[in-house]
């Protein structure tokens, strides 16, 4: 899957629905991305440039589209579905300096095109099919590698089980009231250039595309008329598998490998999913105290996962994004920005700015009985909150944001991963050393979130630095702050909640990251109903 014209297209949303189509036709998939910037991996990127970063079971720390993938098949995704520019050459420079390629010249044909055609391929061959998304938009110098690379696999592959899918967009020109076929012509011209035919066009457009349109594509693309498919703007994601079903995307794409004998499919569920957006019995609104707040796709899957929520409680989420570095300097103020929501949410988090805000949100929830869901930095907030309010440790603070007199939440510097110990110090790489990816719990029995997940041991996925500090677990118990959640080994407190409140739960973990339409995460569903509850007492 290619990109042209222009970027943000939407080509992660329809991989992604391909990919559920394909599924509910019975067969089994792998979504990949390729990126093309040199990062080694988004980790080290700011949510501001890129968005969310999403964390797998394996600990890796990818593109946010491996969560659209995650979300529309239910499959895991895992380290080895998303790679960069960055990854493969330091893979074959790693290659290169051990002596694996016995006296060769590295060059980019074929070291790194074959570097690149391995990722794409299934290595452990149970997928049916793999659909791989090239990052970026063609033509751009970054992604000129990948381009050669797939061309190479396209014709190794051959047309039976390799296919083409480019993603273009027709614009609309007001004064000329009509779409513009033009730039797709040109970016269908361009990958010909690089040796790559698409035999299967999505044409993102805001309006119906006319037939004539559609017919000219064909003409001037070289491809068949059917396979010219409309992508229209859709009013929610879950929409998208739908929609392109309607346009045939699924049964074109079998038709490209001379699938004739699919079996029928059957789209109740998403049918379902998009009914209860379309048609919700009510409506709350979730506060998201945080400081990424202009670039929605920074809390990517936690809008997702609230909506999920929604949908599992029959109504409408309204977010209210808050951005609490506007308040510093006068945190006091953000209560008014809170004033009737029904529930309180502070996300994943980094640095201090904001954090004196999102610490005065936390007290606000806690003293007047709104639902407070305090997800990995929410929850350090949460903590820092009631050891200055309730415990009288006046400089109770985060050692994130340097040296202080009771860090209560302090830098991890050794935990426990399977059977091995890692270890970690201040002046570590800032790359790939955070705790990453899933780790198990225990739950405390007769808890609110043992009830909740209706389970005593849970795997959730982590991505953080620093930790709540078990020194001070029995001044925070005495406060209402039970620790309802720990580490195996009972080291690291995983969740803690208060006793003395309708529903005031902060994790250290991303539960939102493994929150499907389909089966969306308990503490979610339970969150929403929280807000749903307090909609009617106000
Ligand atoms: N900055 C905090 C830490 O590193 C929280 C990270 C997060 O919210 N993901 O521990």
């Amino acid at each position: 899957m290619t990109g042209g014209v222009v970027s943000s297209l939407g080509k992660g949303l329809a991989s992604a629905a391909l990919g559920a189509l394909l599924q509910a036709r019975g067969y089994s998939v792998r979504l990949c991305k390729l990126d093309p910037y040199l990062n080694v991996d988004p980790g080290t990127m700011s949510p501001f440039q890129h968005g969310e970063v999403y964390v797998t079971d394996d600990g890796a720390e990818a593109d946010l589209d491996l969560g659209h993938y995650e979300r529309f098949t239910g499959r895991p995704a895992v380290k080895s579905d998303n790679t960069t520019t960055g990854r493969i050459y330091l893979s074959v420079l790693q290659k290169e300096r051990r002596g694996d390629y016995l006296g060769a010249t590295i060059q980019v044909i074929p070291h790194i095109t074959d570097e690149i055609k391995s990722f794409v391929m299934d290595k452990d061959g149970t997928a049916d099919f793999v659909i791989c998304e090239i990052g970026g938009t063609v033509g751009d110098i970054e992604s000129l590698p990948f381009m050669e690379a797939i061309r190479q696999l396209g014709n190794e592959l051959g047309r039976e089980r390799g296919l083409f899918i480019h993603m273009t967009l027709l614009p609309y020109i007001p004064t000329a009231g009509e779409l513009k076929t033009k730039p797709t012509q040109h970016s269908v011209k361009e990958l010909m250039g690089a040796g790559i035919r698409p035999r299967l066009l999505l044409c993102r457009a805001d309006r119906e595309i006319e037939e004539d349109e559609l017919r000219k594509i064909a003409l001037f693309c070289n491809i068949d008329e059917e396979k010219v498919i409309p992508a229209l703007d859709a009013f929610s994601i879950y929409d998208v598998p739908l929609a392109y079903h309607a346009e045939g995307l699924d049964d074109q794409v079998l038709d490209s490998f001379g699938i004739t004998d699919a079996p029928e499919l059957d789209l109740s569920t998403w049918k379902e999913i998009v009914h209860r957006i379309k048609e919700p019995e009510g409506e709350v609104t979730i506060a998201i105290v945080g400081k990424y707040t202009n670039l929605t796709d920074s809390y990517k899957s936690l809008n997702e996962a609230l909506t999920h929520g929604g949908i599992a409680n029959h109504v409408k989420v309204k977010l209210k994004f808050v951005d609490s570095s506007e308040f510093d300097g006068h945190e006091d103020d953000i209560v008014d920005a809170l004033k009737n929501v029904h529930g309180i949410l502070v996300p994943g988090g980094f640095g201090e700015r904001g954090a004196e805000g999102k610490i005065k949100a936390v007290q606000y929830a806690r003293e007047n009985n709104i639902p407070y869901f305090g997800i990995c930095f929410g929850l350090q907030m949460a903590i820092i909150e009631a050891a200055r309010n309730l415990c009288g440790l006046k400089n109770a603070n985060s050692s994130e944001f340097g040296e202080c007199e009771e860090s209560i939440v302090g830098l991890m510097t050794e935990w426990v991963k399977g059977n091995s110990k890692e270890e970690r110090s201040d002046s570590d790489d800032l790359g790939g050393t955070m705790r990453l990816g899933a780790y198990p719990a225990t739950l405390v029995k007769g808890s609110k979130v043992a009830e909740i997940y209706g389970a005593d041991e849970i795997s959730e996925r982590h991505r953080h630095r620093y930790e709540v500090n078990i020194n001070y677990k029995d001044q925070l118990e005495k406060a209402g702050f039970k620790f309802s959640g720990l580490s195996p080994d009972g080291r690291l407190p995983e969740i803690c909640e208060r006793e003395d409140h309708p529903w005031f739960i902060g994790v250290q973990y991303h539960p939102e990251l493994k929150s499907k339409p389909f089966d969306p995460h308990p503490l979610f569903v339970s969150f929403v109903e929280a807000a749903v509850q307090k909609s009617r007492l106000v």
